[in-house]
């Protein structure tokens, strides 16, 4: 396939995408704004129709060998002390005998790196200062000063996309919040945890605890409500302070899991919102993963979306490179299906697990074999 094309952001949507369009030919870039391969970040999920499109990436072997591999979860109280304990759920996975993988972020985002050929270009600590459409090519100016032109443009760089903010003109009004805050650190592991999960969740607050693969750190998710003035994104200093001050009454370890936050380097903030969009693109410009279709977190099936919309969009551009209105809809068609059946099982899951059965529904709900059997 002759084509040229960006994508803004290296995340699971983007390396994913990035590993299918160069197996079909296009000439990929990466553009991703961390310096180097970001490190950090929770455990995900990897479910449903998602196993599959990593069976036919070849990374399904590799992906289970990166399992969590957690045993079980202990609900603590506000003092630390244990209320309950499961060896058959964890906050952060679920039911443990399914045959969904858990595995960190950035596990996964390596595995992926690992499978994209020389061919693709990444540039590192860069970002899309502005782009213009001229309808027959996308003409990029980066932060960094350089400028390029490519045939088309995509935007996999997550929840509150730069490409969304900059091409599309409705930004305002495709962004949900769900009025909670997720943060996100990492420190040593102060207790020694095994294979184990701790949590909390009480009114207004909730927060999970596990050790990565090696054990040599702790994980720590804190959710909260957003406070009424939205801190600025940039301001660490800020947002580790309000956590401080919203955990405050947390005793037990986590007093020390919070005296470790303030020297971590492994820091992620977020307001969490799902994205609905009337439509995913606009003349030679394109939106995927949370970018285009955030779920959020609470319905674990983000990285899921993105893996599959990855090969969806990759095939549809493959099918119809002439055509891009013609691409963008047959990729429009076969996701947003999916994509609602997935945002919908948010509502349920602010308080508690999402139902088995609906997860079950939510993670089947589409049907690729045909774009998997071309893959083979
Ligand atoms: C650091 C981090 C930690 C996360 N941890 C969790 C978690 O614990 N649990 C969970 O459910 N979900 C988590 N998520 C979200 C989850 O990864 C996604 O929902 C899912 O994997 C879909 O991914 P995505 O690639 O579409 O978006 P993302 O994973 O958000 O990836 C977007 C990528 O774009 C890059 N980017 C952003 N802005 C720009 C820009 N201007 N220019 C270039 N690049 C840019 C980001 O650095 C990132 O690499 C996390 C996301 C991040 C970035």
């Amino acid at each position: 396939m002759n084509g040229t094309i960006l994508i803004s952001g290296a995340g699971v949507t983007g390396l994913a995408l990035a590993y299918w369009l160069d197996r079909a030919g296009f000439s990929t870039t990466l553009v991703e704004r961390s310096p180097e391969f970001r490190r950090g970040g929770q455990a995900i999920d990897i479910r449903g129709v998602a196993l599959d499109v990593t069976e036919a990436m070849g990374l399904l072997d590799a992906a289970r060998d990166l399992r969590t591999q957690l045993k079980g979860m202990s609900t603590l109280d506000a003092d630390g002390n244990e209320k309950e304990r499961t060896e058959e759920r964890t906050f952060s996975a679920g039911r443990l005998d399914s045959d969904d993988i858990e595995l960190f972020r950035d596990d996964l985002c390596e595995l992926l790196m690992s499978a994209l050929s020389e061919r693709v270009e990444i540039l590192y600590d860069d970002s899309i200062r502005s782009v213009d459409d001229r309808g027959d090519r996308v003409f990029v100016t980066f932060a960094s000063g350089a400028s390029k032109d490519f045939d088309l443009l995509v935007g996999a760089d997550g929840v509150y996309s730069n490409v969304r903010k900059q091409v599309f003109d409705n930004e305002a009004s495709v962004v949900f919040p769900l009025g909670v805050v997720l943060a996100l650190f990492s420190t040593p592991n102060l207790i020694n945890l095994g294979d184990w999960q701790l949590g909390l969740r009480e009114d207004g607050i909730g927060y999970v605890v596990y050790p990565s693969r090696d054990k040599s750190e702790l994980r720590v998710g804190v959710g909260f409500g957003a406070p009424d003035t939205p801190l600025s994104r940039n301001d660490t200093e800020a947002q580790k302070r309000l956590i401080a001050e919203q955990c405050a009454h947390l005793k037990g370890d986590f007093p020390r899991f919070l005296e470790a936050m303030k020297t971590t380097d492994q820091f992620y903030f977020n307001e969490l919102a799902q994205i609905r969009m009337p439509s995913w693109s606009k003349g030679r410009v394109v939106l995927a993963g949370d970018a285009a279709y955030c779920a959020s977190p609470f319905s674990g099936q983000g990285t899921s979306l993105g893996l599959v919309g990855a090969l969806v969009l990759a095939r549809a551009l493959e099918q119809h490179w002439n055509d891009l209105p013609q691409a963008f809809a047959a990729y429009e068609q076969r996701m947003r299906p999916y994509v609602d059946l997935n945002q919908g099982i948010v509502d349920l899951t602010r308080n508690g697990p999402v139902p088995d059965e609906q997860l079950t529904e939510a993670k089947n709900g589409i049907d690729i074999s045909d774009l998997l059997r071309e893959t083979k």
